[in-house]
């Protein structure tokens, strides 16, 4: 058997043009534009590049954008004076936080200070709690995607064995959530591996959906996955840099030997990375219309 090829790339296409026309439709009927801040702290090249792309989403979709880049220098205190005055600004319905933050800054406090209302990636503890028990809110925009490629590309979670190989807060603890819930796109059995798991192919080869998110490239290999499996490798691993500078990526699943096993796959770069960005545009749609008053 050989993989379909699941691509982000095309999924993450069809959903922006959906939240450009939400955000057009907005702003005819209601006059609303949504707005989303960013804030980056310190000159971290890969964090300015997260930032610079998000703010350019924006800007393709007609959503406000407003970026503030602090110095490196920059105290606890000045930073949670600019979170509260972003939670009281009415053009603001999203506040994105660029993690990580300089090591003096303590990161949870900031996510604590972000007002629940505005939490666009879903990270604030009160959107993890309503995420765990089912309830709406923001998810966050990684997992969140990941369930998103699932049902478009019309993989059935109901019943599914899942196994999520990795449980960070960003990634593995918020998708085993995600999809153990009583709903649709979700409903699946869910097994979470990580670093002291014993015996990971014995998990792994039990999956009917293989989440790999533990940052190794090409660890899962054909003989830890069963035929038939369907693979979700969010790994962005930079192996290497081309002639001309630009980062070769690779992903936690030996994608070349694993595909011959696998139903479906997706690629690195150009599977979870995609949708990443455009839920993140929109959970910014979302809180505006709930800011309104509009479901
Ligand atoms: P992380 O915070 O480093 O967490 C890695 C997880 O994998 C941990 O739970 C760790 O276990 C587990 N792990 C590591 N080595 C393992 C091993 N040999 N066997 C079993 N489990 C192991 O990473 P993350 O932030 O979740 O990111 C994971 C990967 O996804 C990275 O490559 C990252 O770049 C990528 N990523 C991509 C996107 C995207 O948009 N495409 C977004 C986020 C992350 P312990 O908990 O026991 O340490």
């Amino acid at each position: 058997m050989t993989a379909r090829i699941i691509s982000g790339t095309e999924i993450a296409r069809q959903i922006t043009e959906q939240v450009r026309q939400e955000v057009a439709e907005l702003r005819a009927k209601h006059g609303l534009t949504p707005g989303l801040a960013t804030v980056l702290v310190g000159e971290d090249p890969a964090s300015q590049v997260y930032v610079g792309s998000k703010v350019k989403m924006c800007q393709n979709l007609g959503i406000y954008s407003e970026r503030h880049d602090l110095p490196a220098d920059t105290t606890e205190a000045k930073l949670l004076e600019l979170i509260a005055k972003l939670n009281h600004d009415p053009r603001i319905h999203g506040i994105l936080v660029q993690v990580p933050l300089p090591a003096h800054i303590d990161e949870g406090r900031v996510i604590f200070a972000i007002d629940p209302a505005k939490d666009v990636d879903g990270f604030h503890p009160v959107s993890v709690g309503r995420m765990v028990i089912g309830e709406s809110g923001f998810l966050p925009c990684t997992p969140h995607g990941i369930q998103v490629l699932l049902e478009r590309s019309g993989v059935k979670t109901e019943g599914a064995e899942v196994v999520v190989v990795g449980r960070s807060n960003i990634v593995g603890k918020p998708i085993a959530n995600i999809l153990l819930q009583k709903a649709r796109g979700a409903n699946a059995t869910v097994t979470v591996c990580h670093s002291a798991t014993r015996d990971i192919a014995s998990h792994t080869r039990r999956a009917d959906i293989l989440i790999a998110a533990m940052g190794k490239p090409r660890f899962i290999t054909a003989d830890m996955v069963k035929e038939g499996v369907v693979v979700i490798d969010v790994g962005t691993n930079e192996i290497g840099r081309t002639a001309e500078g630009k980062r070769i990526l690779a992903g936690d699943v030996d994608f070349e030997a694993v595909k011959e096993k696998a139903s479906a796959i997706t690629p690195v770069p150009g599977g979870v990375g995609p949708m990443t960005i455009i839920m993140l545009m929109s959970n910014t749609v979302k809180a505006a219309r709930l800011s309104c008053g509009l479901a």
